[in-house]
């Protein structure tokens, strides 16, 4: 048995323009001419919200700040960190969370949650944004070491944290979660948790814990909310989910057994749907366009 069923699409908050430029980092100097450049862009979280521009009228997209509206964020003295560059100008995150009021004009935009429009985005607008919301939530949940507790100093512009106390380097988070569909011939598995939006139907996913590979994550998480033994474990793709830290990886997985023993913590219900009872939904729904999830359903129902 195969379970290839390749990746149809790139997905959602993939395909940065940013050239990261990590040899930048470690260049005081340069990080602090490109700090202050009227040329640099910003892009400045408010309490985990990116700032965007037509939202209300359903079209959003990404706004970064440059010239004197980045003196402005500059100014609240908040976090940063350098992203990369984008044709060539250094591209910065900067969070104004202690701001009541966020320090922008109105006439730049609104701040909104990313993962409420995401799929609305340009490609690789949403992965600027989650890239510098990702940034942001780690600078600011880690100020102190978790080792001694002393306060950190900012390292590779805003990219690592040492401590000067015990000289522990800290640097960003990415935790994996894997996410999966299970397949038994022409059916797969769903499930409903208390999570999701009424009625929607989607795959099951979970993280991936120490000592544990990526197979042996998707078995355990399906045997423990499902009750369903898999077989063969196959890589699909990755979605960056920074909300706040995560990494997801999808799979499709071969069901060897059918009886389903659902984990109530986990679940409400889950049941095998037929390919043909997916392309015409009756009383469910699927999850998102813009989702791993929908992907890795399509990609199978395509096959
Ligand atoms: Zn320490």
């Amino acid at each position: 048995m195969t379970l290839s069923f390749p990746a149809s699409r790139t997905n959602a908050y993939t395909g940065s323009p940013l050239d990261r430029a990590g040899h930048h980092r470690e260049d005081a100097g340069w990080i602090a001419a490109a700090f202050t450049d009227p040329a640099t862009l910003f892009a400045p979280v408010w309490r985990a919200r990116s700032l965007m521009r037509g939202v209300e009228a359903g079209a959003p997209e990404g706004v970064l700040l440059g010239g004197m509206a980045a003196e402005k964020l500059r100014q609240a003295g908040g976090p940063w960190a350098f992203l990369g560059l984008w044709d060539a100008r250094p591209v910065f995150a900067i969070d104004v969370s202690q701001e009541e009021a966020p320090p922008v004009s109105a006439d730049a935009g609104s701040f909104t949650d990313l993962r409420a429009v995401a799929g609305l985005l340009p490609v690789g607008g949403a992965s600027v944004l989650a890239h510098a919301r990702g940034m942001m939530h780690w600078r600011v949940k880690h100020r102190f070491c978790g080792v001694c507790a002393s306060a950190l100093d900012v390292r590779s512009a805003g990219n690592a944290l040492s401590c000067p106390g015990c000289g522990a380097q800290h640097f960003p988070r990415t935790d994996p979660a894997v996410i999966m569909l299970v397949v038994r011939g022409d059916h797969c598995l769903l499930g409903h948790s208390v999570r999701f939006p009424q009625k929607m139907y989607s795959t099951l996913a979970g993280f991936v814990e120490p000592g544990e590979s990526l197979e042996e994550a998707v078995r355990r998480e399906v045997m423990e909310e499902a009750g369903i033994a898999v077989g063969l474990v196959s890589y699909h793709s990755s979605q960056p989910w920074p909300f706040p830290s995560s990494i997801m990886l999808g799979f499709h997985a071969e069901g060897l057994s059918e009886a389903i023993t659902i984990d109530r913590d986990e679940l409400q219900d889950a049941r095998w749907f037929s390919r043909a009872e997916l392309r015409d939904p009756q009383g469910f729904s699927l999850p998102r366009a813009d989702s791993i999830a929908r992907r890795l359903l399509e990609d199978w129902m395509n096959a």
